[in-house]
């Protein structure tokens, strides 16, 4: 039997050609010198064969190659492919041709069945080969079950997300009328779809150079305790910065299972995008706002806070070790470091209290009341404090341009100075201003504690008014 039959609906292509047996191979080692000969010189037979429509032929090396070594994925995935032309082409015979010239002993389905078994063995040994896949969907559409052979490519596509060939089969499977493959509708939620860390459905997939799919967060949470594949523990170079959630699965998923994916963004969300009031807490020293520094996050439940933080709003609040000191910070810059450590630069902003705390996956989430000074009722209460702000900031300015002189031979303190000056903020907003004053110059931390809570900003102003004057002092003692 020859000649290529034309390919119908529901084919799933990529089987073009078969694979060369090569000396490469999974098991290799058990196989002495001679007995690969052997099978590579019938493979290389069945081979010629095949791709020269002389199928039954190939299959008969193909077994032959099989008997010397079993269970080679290479031999049995030839064979299923070698089988899967027979049926196909049996498939589409018409009635008159097998009038006019009988094919005794050969049926369509015997050699779908066939095809199978071998997919399914090649399935259980390359479970991360995309070829596998698209034998066994082949197989199982040759034999109408239509619901398993999509089972078959979705799984291919957990493993390639973009393989050609099942995505052009998926798509025609989504055209075919509901009759054919999807009686119920949608194909049935088996725990396929599971991510194996939280065993819930797959949200934002991502898929590992070892074929293994995971929710993205899973699997970054996991890799803060080791940079191993959680199942297979495969080392992974990945980071969150680099990896990319595998589009088609998550549409694949998202399309199956709508409302159960739906349940699952809205539970990321809630605790990635907290509201205004809300913030992850970041135990550490006093801060101030207007103050800048730059922080290490190796804690794994740290890293997590972080990354949500950088998927979400941006913020956290900054608590001190008796829980009483309290600033929301926005982070400027973050690097994540390729181990999974993260380096933030990050900036003081506002006050806030807590309203109230809980746990969320090892750190803190509170709910928060922002904090100013006591606006000034009278006007010329308002207009007294901005004259202190102006001259707090013709002072500021003085006192920069002087210690700058001081600092010509030390490199480092004069970067610090160009710093905080380039951060100085405008004295129309005083509260602001008076928080950027005290970062001038080095505070205690019960000193920064106790700026945080002063609500007047005038008291404010005359504290690092003096904190400068004193410094200056010290300065010319020494
Ligand atoms: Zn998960
Ligand atoms: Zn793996």
């Amino acid at each position: 039997m020859s000649g290529e039959p034309s390919s119908s609906g529901n084919i799933c292509d990529g089987l073009d050609d078969v694979e060369d047996y090569t000396r490469v191979n999974e098991g290799e080692e058990k196989v002495s010198w001679d007995r690969f000969n052997r099978v590579s010189d019938l493979m290389q037979k069945g081979n010629i064969a095949f791709r020269e429509n002389r199928y039954e032929e190939a299959i008969s090396c193909y077994s032959r190659a099989n008997s010397i070594k079993p269970g080679d994925p290479i031999i049995l995935g030839n064979r299923s492919a070698a089988y899967i032309r027979i049926s196909r082409f049996l498939k589409q015979r018409s009635a008159s041709a097998s009038e006019y010239r009988p094919l005794n002993g050969l049926d369509p389905t015997t050699h779908a069945e066939l095809a199978l078994k071998d997919a399914e063995k090649v399935v259980s040994y390359r479970s991360n080969s995309v070829k596998s896949y698209i034998l066994k969907a082949n197989a199982l559409i040759l034999l109408e079950r239509y619901e398993s052979a999509r089972d078959a490519i979705l799984s291919g596509l957990q493993v390639d997300p973009m393989s050609y060939p099942l995505q052009a089969t998926l798509q025609n499977f989504d055209r075919t009328p509901a009759t054919i493959c999807r009686r119920h509708g949608k194909p049935e939620r088996t725990d396929d779809f599971d991510c194996t860390l939280c065993l819930k459905l797959l949200y934002e997939p991502v898929t590992t150079p070892c074929g293994h799919s995971f929710c993205r967060s899973c699997l970054f949470q996991s890799m803060d305790r080791g940079n191993k594949c959680p199942l297979c523990r495969t080392v992974l170079f990945v980071s969150p910065r680099t990896c990319t959630i595998s589009v088609t699965l998550n549409n694949i998923v998202q399309k199956n299972f709508p409302e159960e994916y739906a349940e699952r963004k809205l539970e990321h969300d809630s605790v990635t995008y907290l509201g205004n009031d809300f913030l992850p807490l970041f135990v550490m020293d006093v801060v101030l706002p207007c103050q800048k520094f730059p922080l290490h996050i190796f804690e794994p439940r740290y890293r997590l806070m972080v990354r949500r933080m950088m998927e979400g709003n941006h913020r956290m609040g900054m608590v001190d070790y008796c829980d009483c000191s309290f600033l929301s910070i926005s982070y400027l810059r973050c690097e994540p470091l390729p181990d999974g450590r993260f380096y933030l630069e990050i900036e003081g902003q506002r006050r806030f209290r807590i309203v109230r705390s809980w746990d969320q996956d090892g750190y803190r989430v509170a709910e928060v009341e922002w904090v100013q000074d006591i606006a000034l009722e009278r006007t010329n209460g308002r207009e007294e404090l901005q004259e202190m702000a102006n001259n707090a900031a013709e002072f500021a300015r003085l006192w920069l341009r002087r210690a700058k002189e001081a600092a010509q031979q030390d490199r480092r303190r004069l970067a610090e100075l160009l710093n905080a000056e380039a951060m100085m903020p405008s004295s129309q907003d005083p509260e602001r201003f008076s928080f950027w004053l005290c970062t001038l110059s080095d505070r205690r931390p019960q000193e920064r504690l106790d700026l945080l809570r002063i609500r007047d900003t005038k008291e404010r102003l005359s504290r690092g008014l003096i904190y400068l004057r004193a410094e200056e002092q010290g300065c010319r003692l020494q």
